[in-house]
């Protein structure tokens, strides 16, 4: 049976104020400690983490970032390594997500160095890949994201996805309210399984692959319901408390 796992993408959401009330209301949903079917985290921008190491210490919530630098350390201002998201207490960081694709240009090759880097420091890279909506009307989104995948791949190994968790997620659905169909969802995974079962079989069955892109409680069963589905990253829908636990109880 595979780890299933569901990660809340805060993106650049949050105060103090409003993330007591929210990590508080999610530590009295999932109960301290307590044992469930689904894994869960939450990835908050940097300055909170101090915020939310604290709040959720003793939980059975992990936490971590949504980015981090491919550099160790040095002259790169305004960046953040993966040895002080470690240091911090990081389980998790969101590598590659397509707003950091797109507004940030963040290509193939530095998204792969990103993912290196989190391995490195010994943090669970949650490898984002996903086509637009340009890609899937001209039916190339295998093609898209199978490239995606191998580019990490062909400079990791297959092994690296090991200690690793795919997220397929449409651009077209992220933030839109477009949530892909459960079996378009299903129908990418098991492609991107079988891709990665062609170098590692081992490595593909046990790999998590969440889906994302405008997750609600509403949707959460039938997109989990398919066999490999194993999961979600959830954007705005992990803002709310009663929708985040109600889609971590359908996992
Ligand atoms: C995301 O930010 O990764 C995401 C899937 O967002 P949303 O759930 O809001 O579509």
């Amino acid at each position: 049976m595979r780890a299933r796992l569901v990660a809340g993408n805060w993106k650049m959401h949050g105060s103090r104020q409003a993330n007591a009330g929210l990590l508080d209301a999610l530590v009295a949903g999932l109960g301290k400690g307590g044992a469930q079917a689904a894994r869960c985290a939450v990835c908050v921008p940097f300055p909170y983490l101090e915020q939310v190491a604290a709040r959720l210490a003793g939980s059975s919530i992990a936490w971590g970032a949504q980015n981090l630098s491919e550099h160790a350390a040095g002259a790169y201002t305004g960046e953040v390594s993966g040895a002080m998201l470690a240091e911090f207490g990081c389980r998790y960081v969101i590598v590659g997500h397509s707003e950091r694709r797109q507004l940030f240009g963040e290509s193939d090759a530095r998204v792969a160095a990103k993912f290196a880097a989190a391995r490195a420091n010994g943090l669970t890279p949650i490898l984002c890949i996903g086509e637009t909506l340009e890609a899937r009307e001209a039916g190339r989104t295998e093609a898209v994201v199978a490239a995606q995948l191998e580019a990490i791949v062909a400079t990791a190994g297959a092994e690296a996805m090991r200690n690793a968790v795919l997220a397929y997620e449409p651009v077209w659905a992220i933030g839109t309210g477009r949530t892909a169909s459960a079996e378009q969802a299903q129908e990418v995974h098991a492609f991107l399984r079988g891709r990665l079962a062609q170098r590692d079989a081992s490595v593909a069955q046990a790999l998590p692959i969440l889906y994302g892109g405008s997750v609600k409680a509403a949707n959460a069963a039938a997109l989990f319901a398919m066999p490999d589905v194993d999961g979600g990253l959830i954007g705005g829908a992990s803002l709310v408390a009663e929708e985040f636990l109600a889609i971590v109880a359908a996992a």
